[in-house]
């Protein structure tokens, strides 16, 4: 039996050890994705937990200090609050782990409810990347993404009860502009009133990078992004160039 590792992890996730739950997307249908189906997954499967337990033990024999896990692949919590729970648990036994992260659809911690999220928090997953795209209900029809502005509102405030980690990704199926990604920054650092949040630019595609801790870092960020805004129009449309040609 061959290790498998999930296809795709958050740039944040670099260093971490990597644990296939299940594979590909069992939603598979957002108008601006295809990812998994292009990178040879077409179909969803839940792994058999002892398949993944055997994984454990191979990345546990090799790396045994491993601070950080990722469960993939798009949908792990597919595999439901008990296996998911048990898996966490026996990770935390087996390793010195300060993160285990997992992505997530809102549907599916809808599906789970909010008992199950918390069981999940309790057994020690504490990070979950929420792919929301978009605030707009007519944005997320059309897109196809199987959520709606409600159903997001709802399950993405049960991590953060559990005191499980959500990052936040946002969109929109109008081709956004380089120049408009670093303005819509602005404007969300501007008015975000929560209070906790690491915020991060951490991917390569990123046409700005500031990171911290809201509301504390928000001066130095906003000062970042206005000084790169103050640059000559040229300049900013070069750097913007380059991001692209790197993708
Ligand atoms: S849920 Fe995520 S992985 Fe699945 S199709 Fe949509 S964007 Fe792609």
């Amino acid at each position: 039996m061959a290790f498998e590792q999930p296809l795709i992890r958050p740039p944040s996730e670099w260093r971490s050890g990597l644990i296939r739950v299940t594979r590909g997307c069992g939603w598979n249908r957002c108008r601006f994705c295809g990812i998994y189906p292009h990178l040879g997954e077409p179909a969803f499967s839940i792994r058999p937990l002892r398949e993944v337990l055997a994984d454990v033990a191979f990345l546990h024999h090799h790396r045994p200090e491993t601070e950080t896990l990722f469960l993939g692949d798009a949908d792990p919590l597919q595999a439901g609050v008990a296996t998911i729970a048990e898996l966490s648990r026996h990770l935390h036994q087996m390793f010195p782990l300060r993160r285990l992260t997992a992505y997530a659809r809102a549907s599916t911690l809808k599906k789970i409810g909010r008992d199950g999220v918390l069981q999940l928090a309790a057994a020690g997953l504490n990070r979950i990347h929420l792919g929301l795209e978009s605030g707009s209900d007519e944005i997320l029809r059309y897109q196809r993404k199987g959520q709606s502005a409600r159903m997001i509102r709802e399950a993405a405030g049960w991590p953060r009860e559990g005191r499980i980690e959500p990052e936040i990704e946002s969109g929109n199926f109008t081709p956004q502009t380089a120049e408009g990604t670093v303005l819509e920054l602005q404007l969300l650092l501007r008015h975000l009133t929560v209070e906790g949040p690491f915020l991060t630019c951490d991917h390569a595609n990123n046409y700005i990078s500031v990171r911290g801790t809201l509301p504390q870092d928000r001066p130095s960020m906003l000062e970042t992004i206005d000084a790169f805004l103050s640059q000559p129009a040229s300049v900013r449309e070069r750097h913007y160039q380059e991001i692209s040609s790197s993708m």
